[in-house]
């Protein structure tokens, strides 16, 4: 079914390009989410048989099995957050060669501490995933998409939906342990930077999106 889409890059990563497998090793696959619901948005996929098809709550209470995940996940959003950076950081490296093809050099006391863009990333695991092998979100922040069409999209990544990978091993008490998911996915909106709510318009939420994403990737 088409559940089972994830499947087929954990068992042939070496078949796809890397526009669409970003790297791979024996214990995960890391690919470009074929709907993004972010201006970056990244799936880890641990390859152990005896994982992929556990819920991550599940999968996640092999202590052994999380250190690993969340050592993979860190570098994971390392290496996104140098794709942010090369997208919208201020010394892209398209201004660095017109720099150096100018023969300039940045004076050194003016170039602006450097962004840290690993803060603009949310690693996490949907508490009722849609697809059935184990994944992991890497996600910008923004949650500007064109793909972003519908208002379970823009909850289920901006609600306690999305659970942080930091935020594991979850007590027994977590109470999203038992999510209702139409609590988290009918929520209001509310705009993941400055708080605003939209109530259930999404039209207008879209929009105020954009904005914030239009500022947020300048800061
Ligand atoms: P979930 O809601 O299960 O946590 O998220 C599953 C993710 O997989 C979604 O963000 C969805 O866009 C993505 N997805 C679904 N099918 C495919 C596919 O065939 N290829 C890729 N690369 N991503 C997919
Ligand atoms: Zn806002």
């Amino acid at each position: 079914s088409a559940r089972d889409g994830l499947g087929a890059y954990i068992a042939k990563p070496e078949s796809y390009p890397s526009s669409v497998v970003i790297n791979h090793n024996a214990d995960f696959v890391a690919i470009y989410d074929m709907f993004p619901k972010s201006s970056l948005h990244i799936l880890l996929l641990p390859r152990d048989q005896s994982k992929t098809h556990l819920h991550p709550f599940e999968a996640f209470e092999d202590a052994e099995f999380l250190a690993k995940v969340k050592a993979q996940v860190y570098k994971l959003r390392s290496h996104a957050a140098g794709e942010l950076r090369r997208k919208y950081g201020k010394y892209s490296a398209q201004d660095k060669a017109r720099q150096e093809a100018l023969d300039l050099e940045p004076p050194p006391d003016v170039l602006p501490a450097g962004r840290d863009w690993e803060k603009e990333i949310v690693c996490g695991v949907h508490a009722v995933p849609s697809m059935n092998h184990l994944h992991v979100h890497v996600i910008a922040v923004d949650r500007y998409s064109e793909r972003l069409k519908h208002r379970k999209h823009y909850n289920s990544f901006a609600t306690p939906f999305l659970v942080p990978i930091e935020d594991f091993p979850l007590s027994p008490d977590d109470e999203r342990r038992h999510p209702t998911r139409e609590g988290y996915l009918k929520r209001d909106f509310v705009c993941w930077r400055c708080g605003k709510g939209f109530g259930n318009k999404f039209v207008e939420l879209k929009q105020h999106l954009e904005q914030e994403f239009d500022e947020w990737k300048r800061l």
